[in-house]
């Protein structure tokens, strides 16, 4: 049990992620296992993060529309990322167990649930993105924007000027919408988006198809952008590899950690 790698008397700081909500978008499971994978690994980020948050993960929303092969609706024909507000346990269990066990977690004044992510598959937009709440809290708004940011420096396919915040009608109902309402101000809740095609670098790299193994490694680094949010980069084990220079600073470090094969100033050209 990952509680048991917290202090009993520590205030469980809960990230929430759910996927495959739409049975069609195959992508978001391979994100998804990108990030159990890594949680799971001997990484030395993936220590720290185990040891500072509880990760609650429920990787298949919709099981049956996924076994009969559907592409957006369940066996019985909801789609089910519009039923968040009053999900039946006899038509939509699985949102009614998950919705549930969120707001459980919400009520246990020893739980705070910061993150809650959904993870979706785009068909036409490219790389990878999230959508976020609107708040009239203009704080709040600007505090929301810090997760994809740090995630768009992390990873290269991950595109923030491609991050939209919304209130749409047609989005009410979804878990993002339905969340963002309910949790308190300091949560913070998105949908991430993955291109079912591909990403574009910027400059002038054509398209990179997407491959399971790419869907995956944004799951990775969508898991150790938490590193970055929660500011626990001091925390990670010196790597034991000999370093060039005498004077080491912990950004360095990092950017050995997340094996980006392109320097930094890149993640400009797609706007982060
Ligand atoms: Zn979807």
């Amino acid at each position: 049990d990952l509680y048991l790698s917290l202090p009993l008397w520590a205030e469980q700081k809960v990230v929430f992620i759910t996927a495959r909500v739409h049975p069609g978008e195959t992508p978001s499971s391979f994100v998804c296992q990108g990030i159990i994978d890594f949680l799971v690994s001997q990484h030395p980020i993936a220590k720290v993060l185990r040891d500072h948050l509880v990760f609650k993960i429920a990787p298949m929303l919709n099981p049956d529309g996924v076994y009969l092969g559907n592409y957006r609706c369940s066996l019985m024909g909801f789609d089910l990322n519009r039923h968040w507000a009053n999900p039946s346990p006899w038509a939509h269990p699985t949102l009614h167990g998950v919705k549930q066990l969120i707001i459980e977690m919400y009520n246990n004044p020893k739980i705070n649930l910061e993150f809650y992510i959904d993870i979706h598959a785009h068909s036409t937009m490219m790389n990878g993105f999230m959508y976020g709440n609107i708040f009239e809290d203009e704080e709040r708004f600007q505090r929301q924007a810090v997760f994809p940011k740090l995630l768009c420096q992390n990873a290269e396919d991950f595109s923030y000027s491609s991050t939209s915040f919304n209130r749409d009608a047609v989005k009410a109902g979804t878990g993002r919408r339905f969340l963002g309402g309910l949790l308190n101000d300091t949560s913070y809740c998105y949908t991430l988006e993955v291109s079912f095609y591909s990403y574009v670098l910027g400059g002038p790299t054509s398209a990179v198809p997407y491959t399971e193994e790419a869907y995956m490694k944004l799951g990775r680094n969508v898991a150790r952008t938490f590193l970055d949010y929660y500011r626990l980069n001091s925390l990670v084990e010196r790597p034991l590899t000999p370093t060039p220079k005498a004077r080491l600073n912990v950004p360095v470090l990092l950017k050995f950690h997340l094996e980006r094969k392109h320097p930094v100033s890149e993640g400009g050209l797609q706007g982060c």
